[in-house]
């Protein structure tokens, strides 16, 4: 599964900076997913479950943020929500917006001790 191999990495980048700060245990962790990152928000949750089993982020509460989509439009410059890499724009209805924001997917934070 696309979402466990994601999970892991995540598990892998927060431990790797909790070491950095000689922290023992992860108590939050803040993970922004961008709605067009093309993630399963329910798969990475149950993902990250079975991921931190036995690492230093087993314990910590897990905050997932959504990013929601948006885009810009190359013809027009009109901004609009999106929640698909393809909506067309609904100014002026070119095609293949430039995605500027949805396809995050990273750690943002982590509260360690
Ligand atoms: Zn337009």
């Amino acid at each position: 599964m696309h979402e466990f191999s994601i999970a892991v990495d995540i598990v892998d980048i927060a431990t790797s900076s909790a070491r950095k700060e000689a922290a023992s245990v992860v108590k939050e962790i803040e993970i922004e997913v961008g709605q067009l990152s093309g993630v399963v928000m329910e798969a990475l949750a149950f993902s990250l479950e079975a991921a931190v089993k036995g690492t230093m982020l087993e314990k910590a509460r897990r905050n997932l943020i959504i990013i929601p989509g948006k885009a810009r439009c190359t013809s027009c410059g009109h901004e609009f929500d999106t929640d698909t890499l393809y909506t067309p724009c609904p100014a002026c209805q070119a095609l293949a917006p430039e995605i500027i924001q949805g396809r995050e997917l990273r750690v943002k934070s982590l509260i360690v001790e």
